[in-house]
Order: structure tokens, then C-alpha cells, then sequence
């Protein structure tokens, strides 16, 4: 699949997807097919493009409503509003990704003083659990850079309950791969998944379940062999992150620009349109 980090790439991936995000979408999409040349046939694959504003979602989703009714593009529209519902949700927490990073520098200093951890770790990132599943999973995000979203799920539990990783170790090691890293939808998920952002609902992988969507893979189904069981425990933490007001600077006016001004673009802020 080529992401040539431009706008008429994201612009030629949408179409060619557009067919596929209605009915089919909601039929097929948990289905982890494995990386095509041409892009997988399920799922988007548009996250690093709107991840780099090379498009948007209200675009995104203007083309999906012209093609189909907003029943038949339901699922795809409610996981697009899944990415902007967790823009709003960290940006109105900022502690959770403070605390994010606090943890995960501990944990990286954990790793440098803990040889048996260091090990784990290495395993982990490098493919060599020997969990099939996952081992593919962590090449795959390496040398592509994308994984499918229940890939994701199912890579994010067997770290956590099964490999017994600091979770913010595995956010950390998303976040250093994906195209798409994003610090929203990446830091909620995994908390997600580990149970702290639904408290006390956790998400744990299943073989069975694992083995059911990823017949299509080219190596066919994965084989994930001992993953923690039901007993498994979400994790907890003491800390509870309340909402907290936003404090955003007034509308801009035309009067504004009569005194000189400066424009500020981070790595989510290049979007065509200002
Ligand atoms: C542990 C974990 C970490 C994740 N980290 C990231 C991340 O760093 N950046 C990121 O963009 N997404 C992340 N996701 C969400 C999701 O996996 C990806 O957005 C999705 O897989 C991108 O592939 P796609 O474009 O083919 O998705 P499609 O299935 O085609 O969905 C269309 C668009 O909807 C949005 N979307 C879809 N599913 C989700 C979801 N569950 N949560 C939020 N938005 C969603 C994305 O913008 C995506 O491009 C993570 C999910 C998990 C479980």
C-alpha cells in the first residue's frame, strides 16, 4: 500500500474505498486480512492521512454520506467519530497524557535498570514471544507502520494481561511506529483496553477469537497459544480525571490581523484548509 504523504493520495485512497464503507464495511471490517499491496479491501486505511490533516473528516465524511444512506454507512461514520470524540475527550483531560508521559519515562527507566524486564521488552518489540499472533503483529507494525484496528485490540491486551508489559511501555511503542500515531486515540485506547478508561471493563484477546478473524491473512489464521484467561483483572489506578473547562483563546476577528500575528502548524495541524 503506498501513503505517499500527500493530499491527491488520500484524495485516490477515499474513492477507491468509497464503494466499500457501507453495508460492506459494517459486514467485513473486523476482519485483520493482513497487508496488500494495493491496500486491504475492509477498512480505510486513511488514518495517516487524516492523522496529517492531508484530509479531513468532515471531507471523509461528506464522501461516504454521497454514496450511501446513513444507515448503510453507520459503522463507518460512528469510527470516524470515535477518532474525534477522543480528540475531545484528552483535550478537555491534559493530566491523562501528562501522566502518560510521566509513566512511561519511569518505565523506560525501569527497562534500563531491570535486565529480566529488558529482556520481556525485547521479545515483545521484536517479534520473539512466540505467540505467532503477536510476533506477526510487531514485525508487521515495524515494517509498515499501520496495524488493523482489532490487531490492535488483541496486540494491546496480550502485552498487557498476558505478557504482563507496562501498558504505557506498548502505548510508547505504537506511538514510535504508527503512521498514525496519535496521542488521543493511541493513549485512550490502550488505557481502553487495560481498563482504566472504561473502568473496571477490560478487553482480553481470545485465540479463538483471534484465530476467526485472520483467516484471510496471506500466512492464514494466527495461532496465539496461552493468553491469559478470564481471571485476568483490568488494571486500576488512584487517580480519577475529571473534565475540565477548556481554556481557548477568543474568535479571531478581521481586527486581529491589522497587528502582526504569528501561525503556529504542529504535526496535526496541516490541514489544505486554515
Ligand atoms: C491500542 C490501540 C491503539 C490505537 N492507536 C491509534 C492511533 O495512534 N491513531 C489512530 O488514528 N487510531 C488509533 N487506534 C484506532 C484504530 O485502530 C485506527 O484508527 C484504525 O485502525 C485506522 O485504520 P483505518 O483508517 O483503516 O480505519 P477504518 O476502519 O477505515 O476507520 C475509518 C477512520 O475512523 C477512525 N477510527 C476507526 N476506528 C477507530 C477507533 N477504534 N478509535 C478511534 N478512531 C477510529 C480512524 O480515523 C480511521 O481512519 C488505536 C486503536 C487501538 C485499539
Amino acid at each position: 500500500m503506498d501513503f505517499a504523504p500527500t493530499r491527491a493520495a488520500a484524495r485516490a485512497r477515499l474513492a477507491a474505498f468509497l464503494p466499500a464503507a457501507g453495508r460492506r464495511y459494517a459486514e467485513t471490517r473486523n476482519a485483520d486480512d493482513g497487508p496488500r499491496a494495493g491496500g486491504r479491501s475492509n477498512v480505510s486505511q486513511l488514518s495517516p492521512w487524516l492523522h496529517a490533516g492531508l484530509i479531513g473528516e468532515t471531507e471523509v465524511l461528506e464522501a461516504v454520506l454521497s454514496a450511501h444512506s446513513p444507515r448503510a454507512a453507520e459503522k463507518f461514520i460512528a469510527e470516524v467519530f470515535w477518532r474525534i470524540y477522543f480528540k475531545g475527550y484528552l483535550e478537555q483531560r491534559p493530566a491523562i497524557w501528562a501522566d502518560y508521559c510521566t509513566g512511561r519515562d519511569d518505565a523506560l527507566a525501569a527497562l534500563a535498570a531491570n535486565a529480566g524486564l529488558r529482556k520481556a521488552y525485547g521479545e515483545a518489540v521484536e517479534g520473539r514471544t512466540g505467540i505467532q499472533a503477536f510476533d506477526v503483529w510487531a514485525k508487521e507494525l515495524v515494517e509498515t507502520g499501520y496495524l488493523h484496528n482489532h490487531a490492535r485490540m488483541w496486540f494491546a491486551s496480550i502485552w498487557i494481561f498476558t505478557l504482563r508489559l507496562d501498558w504505557r511501555l506498548g502505548a510508547d511503542f505504537f506511538l514510535r511506529h504508527l503512521m498514525d500515531a496519535d496521542a488521543a486515540s493511541n493513549t485512550l485506547s490502550w488505557r481502553w483496553v487495560a481498563g482504566l478508561h472504561t473502568r473496571g471493563k477490560h478487553y482480553l484477546a481470545r485465540a479463538d477469537n483471534i484465530a476467526r478473524y485472520t483467516t484471510g491473512r496471506p500466512e492464514g489464521a494466527l495461532a496465539a497459544p496461552g493468553l491469559a484467561g478470564d481471571e485476568a483483572e483490568p488494571l486500576t489506578e488512584p487517580q480519577d480525571y475529571g473534565r475540565q473547562k477548556l481554556d481557548l483563546p477568543p474568535p479571531v476577528s478581521a481586527a486581529d490581523f491589522a497587528q502582526p500575528f504569528a501561525l503556529l502548524l504542529h504535526d496535526e495541524a496541516a490541514h489544505h484548509a486554515p
